[in-house]
Order: structure tokens, then C-alpha cells, then sequence
């Protein structure tokens, strides 16, 4: 039977990518090692790191003024860093969008003073504030959102526009790769890599240069300055290599794929096809507000939390996994990234069409 793995991260990755890893597991590149064998400072590693970066740069349009850095720890350690590095006692603003925005300003809170600019947890995160009712701080260190909202299923759909002289600040953990947008509005976007571009536990990390000279070096230890990885090409310590060779091919696959505005026009007609069925089903239903609905992360619910268990359970019988659910939210969640190809969204509607006739 053909898996389809709907997982929210760890998630799918593509199948070519998968292979070729597989490849080259244990012989790279006919050197009698394995790419995790082989040391970081060496002949063969020293070109991945290279690809993944230019990879990074050419499919994001990344100048100079900005650093392409490579951190241990996945995004959750960037909640920390980012306000370690900059913050410095000031005032940050934040917009409160979802489970992961909450505990990204729950960690700034020890390095100064969070404003949370809108919020939409009184309705469970079920839409993204209004950008024109935000109440920014005109001289804020930094201005934080979060570009797709993994568990509650909602995005940016428009990415909104910095304060005048504060740098914008973005967790793209689900998002990133997934579509074209303008680096050059922010100061920093960063992503765990485990959803659009490789393993878990590491975070891609695109900063603009000239902020890392805002960090106090006499408060934050070197392994969490950004300039410690910004003056040693992410090689202070030794790397997480397995990790940066998987981005390295993942990002190949989105070029080969012809770059991001490709890489939207499949993933938006995905999720179309699912929010259209959904749309015209009366049985199951969209809790997310229609123009903020991710088109990453489709979460919705069937008439009942019973019903939700038993699509749950026998979508997984049929080949179509990890539909729960985040544990916080419950209902279904289908997270489509690059590498769902829209085979598996068509398998997971033509299921669903199944399971409501059976339970209607
Ligand atoms: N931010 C978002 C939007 C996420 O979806 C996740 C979860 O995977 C994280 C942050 C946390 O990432 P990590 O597990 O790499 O710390």
C-alpha cells in the first residue's frame, strides 16, 4: 500500500531526496566513508555546507547584507537567542498568533519587556489580527510574528510590513520554501528545519549582518552570538552535518523543482483542492477564518471528537498517517508541505468522501 504522512514535523520528505541520501549513506561520493563520517573542516563536507547555502541564497534572493547560518537547537532555541541578542533590557513587540508565537515572547520576557502588539487567543487562534489594528512600539528592538501557524492552521497571507526602523523578526518554521517573499523586509527569519527542509534539530537562521553588532558580548555566552556563527561560517563547533547535507539536497529538489514561485503554484493548487471539498462538505468543517487559512497546515474537524478518532484511525488503515491533531487543539490536521505531491492530497479527499458516506 503507498504511504502518504501528513505529519506536521518530522514531516514527508521528497522521495528523489530520500534516495539519494540513502545513496550515498554509507559511500560518499566513492570515498569509502559515509558523509557523517567525514570530518567538518574536510575536502568533501566543505562543499556541502557551500551548496547549502548558495542553494539558501539563490531561492530566497539573499544579498550580502545578510548572513545564511546554520544553529543547533531547532527554532525553539531561536525564541531564546534572538531576544539573548537583542533585546538587551528594551521592548520588543510581539504578535501573539498562535501556541509557538506564545512561547516565543514567553522566553523574551527574561531579556526585557514584551509588548504584545494583537493576539487572537481569545478565539483560540482562529485568524490572524488585522495588521492596521496593531499597537506597535515606534522604538521597539524588534518587531516578532510568526509566518504560519503550525497548529492552529492559520498564516500570513499577505506578510505584513516593518515598523519604519524596527527590524521585523520571523519564525518561518512551516512556511519557509513554500513560497516567494522579501527578505529585505526583515531583520531575521529562521526555521527549524524538520517541515520545507531536512532533519529535526536544526535551525536555518537568515539575519541581516549589522544586527548581530547589537548583542552585548560581555552577557551572552559564544555558543549563543549570532556573530560567533556569522565569523566562523556556522563552524565554531563542530556542526550538525547530516543535518545542513539533507538541506543541501532538499534545496537542490526546490530548485529542480524551478525555485519558490513554483513551489507556491503546486502548493496552492493543493490546498485548494482540499479547502474546496471541505467547503462544500457539510460534514466536515474549517475552524480557521477562510483568507488566513494555511495552506501548509489544513486543520479541520468531522461532526464529532469520536468521529475525529475513528477518521483518525482508519485514515491510517488506508495509508493516509498522522492525520491527528495537535494534542492542544484536537479535530484532524493534514499538513501538506513541498513534499506532499497532490497524488496524496487527491488519496486523502477521495478517503474522506469515503468515510463521511459510511458515517453521515
Ligand atoms: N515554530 C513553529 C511555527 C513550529 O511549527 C515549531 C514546531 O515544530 C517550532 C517553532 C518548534 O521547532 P523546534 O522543535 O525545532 O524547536
Amino acid at each position: 500500500m503507498k504511504i502518504y504522512n501528513f505529519a506536521a514535523g518530522p514531516a514527508m520528505l521528497p522521495k528523489a531526496v530520500m534516495e539519494k541520501a540513502q545513496a550515498e549513506f554509507t559511500n560518499y561520493q566513492n570515498s569509502g566513508s559515509g558523509l557523517m563520517e567525514l570530518s567538518h573542516r574536510g575536502k568533501l563536507f566543505e562543499p556541502v555546507l557551500a551548496r547549502a547555502e548558495a542553494n539558501v541564497r539563490e531561492l530566497l534572493n539573499v544579498s550580502d547584507d545578510y548572513a545564511v547560518l546554520f544553529i543547533q537547537g531547532g527554532a525553539s532555541m531561536q525564541f531564546a537567542m534572538l531576544a539573548m541578542n537583542f533585546l538587551n533590557g528594551g521592548v520588543a513587540d510581539y504578535v501573539d498568533t498562535g501556541v509557538w508565537s506564545s512561547k516565543a515572547l514567553k522566553e523574551a520576557k527574561m531579556f526585557g519587556s514584551v509588548n504584545v502588539v494583537a493576539s487572537s487567543k481569545e478565539t483560540k487562534y482562529d485568524h490572524i489580527p488585522a495588521e492596521s489594528e496593531w499597537k506597535r512600539t515606534a522604538d521597539a528592538a524588534y518587531l516578532h510574528i510568526t509566518s504560519n501557524n503550525t497548529i492552529a492552521g492559520t498564516r500570513f497571507t499577505k506578510l505584513p510590513k516593518p515598523t519604519p526602523g524596527v527590524p521585523m523578526l520571523s519564525d518561518m518554521s512551516s512556511d519557509i520554501m513554500s513560497r516567494p517573499f522579501d527578505i529585505n523586509d526583515f531583520g531575521m527569519v529562521y526555521a527549524g528545519a524538520q517541515k520545507n527542509l531536512g532533519p529535526s534539530g536544526m535551525a536555518l537562521v537568515i539575519l541581516r549582518k549589522d544586527l548581530a553588532a547589537r548583542t552585548d558580548d560581555s552577557k551572552v555566552p559564544t555558543m549563543l552570538r549570532y556573530s560567533t556563527y556569522i565569523e566562523n561560517d556556522s563552524m565554531f563547533n563542530t556542526p550538525p552535518t547530516f543535518a545542513i547535507y539533507m538541506l543541501a539536497l532538499v534545496t537542490d529538489w526546490v530548485r529542480e523543482q524551478g525555485g519558490l514561485a513554483a513551489m507556491e503554484k503546486i502548493n496552492e493548487e493543493k490546498a485548494a483542492y482540499l479547502y474546496d471539498f471541505l467547503d462544500n462538505s457539510s460534514f466536515y468543517k474549517s475552524p480557521v477564518a477562510k483568507a488566513d487559512r494555511s495552506i501548509m497546515n489544513v486543520v479541520f474537524r468531522t461532526p464529532s471528537e469520536e468521529l475525529d478518532a475513528a477518521f483518525v484511525k482508519e485514515a491510517k488503515e488506508n495509508g493516509l498517517t498522522e492525520l491527528k491533531g495537535h494534542r492542544l487543539v484536537g479535530g484532524c490536521r493534514a499538513s501538506i508541505y513541498n513534499a506532499m505531491p497532490i497524488e496524496g492530497v487527491k488519496a486523502l479527499v477521495e478517503f474522506m468522501k469515503k468515510f463521511e458516506l459510511a458515517n453521515k
